[in-house]
């Protein structure tokens, strides 16, 4: 609807209107809202991520991105994972966790008895933190990167309005809520986001360095906290899950 719009805008000047890509895209956000038609969040999250591809405000990792990583899932889900930044394998698949901590992600969340189109899944930082030349692997993202790029996670979740929002690592946490704490301190109670119950959880590429069970029960605790909060029902060999060396 939001793209037949533009096109209707387009067609309808005799010659191409002079603004840009931005500014046309605010306006028919702003016309969407204030007219009847109510856009669906999958339409503001379409336009939002138009804003996101063409954004410049880092203007190096503008230049290094082979493309934003805005996010993906169920514009309706009640419940959202947030991580720091896009990898490598994400800069190039233009999806948020699908590498190898992407991959265990989706073990954590099909083993909640959900799917990944089940819940919403995005990143602090929309691009990928660049990288030195003929320099491999993946760096965290800065402070102020985060900070430029934080309004836009905040707009993803005013739109989604999650239940639950799960932050993965301490990077992201520090994104989220401007705090730099090790995860020790900020474990095993509630906090908030934009007034959203926010549970604060180990990064997969953590459990991925670290494979002790004792490691793994404490991340599965904080996604049972999940989804008692979500109300969902949990069966006894879920409650169970880690606590044994034959998980
Ligand atoms: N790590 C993150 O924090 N986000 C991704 O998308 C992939 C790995």
């Amino acid at each position: 609807m939001v793209l037949t719009k533009l096109k209707e805008i387009r067609d309808s000047q005799e010659r191409r209107p002079r603004v840009s890509r931005d500014t046309l895209l605010r306006f028919v956000e702003t016309r969407l809202q204030g007219s009847q038609l109510t856009p669906s969040k999958a339409e503001l999250l379409e336009v939002l991520n138009s804003r996101v591809s063409s954004c410049t405000k880092c203007p190096h990792l503008a230049r290094s991105r082979t493309q934003t990583v805005f996010g993906v899932g169920n514009p309706d889900a009640e419940l959202m994972f947030v991580g720091e930044a896009p990898g490598a394998d994400e800069d190039a698949r233009g999806e948020p966790f699908v590498g190898r901590a992407g991959q265990l992600l989706t073990r954590i969340i099909k083993t909640m008895g959900l799917s990944r189109a089940d819940v919403y899944i995005a990143n602090v930082l929309k691009c990928r933190p660049d990288m030195p030349k003929g320099v491999s692997g993946n760096r965290p993202p800065t402070a102020e990167e985060m900070q430029t790029c934080i309004s836009y996670l905040l707009e993803q979740v005013t739109i989604i309005q999650p239940r639950v929002i799960v932050a993965l690592g301490a990077t992201a946490v520090e994104g989220l809520l401007g705090v730099r704490r090790t995860m020790r301190e900020l474990r095993g109670r509630w906090h908030s986001f934009n007034d959203v119950p926010l549970m604060i959880t180990y990064h997969p590429s953590y459990l991925l360095r670290n494979q002790m069970l004792s490691e793994k029960r404490k991340v599965w605790e904080d996604m049972l906290a999940v989804l008692e909060q979500l109300e969902k029902p949990i069966s006894e060999r879920q409650r169970k899950y880690f606590l044994s060396p034959n998980d």
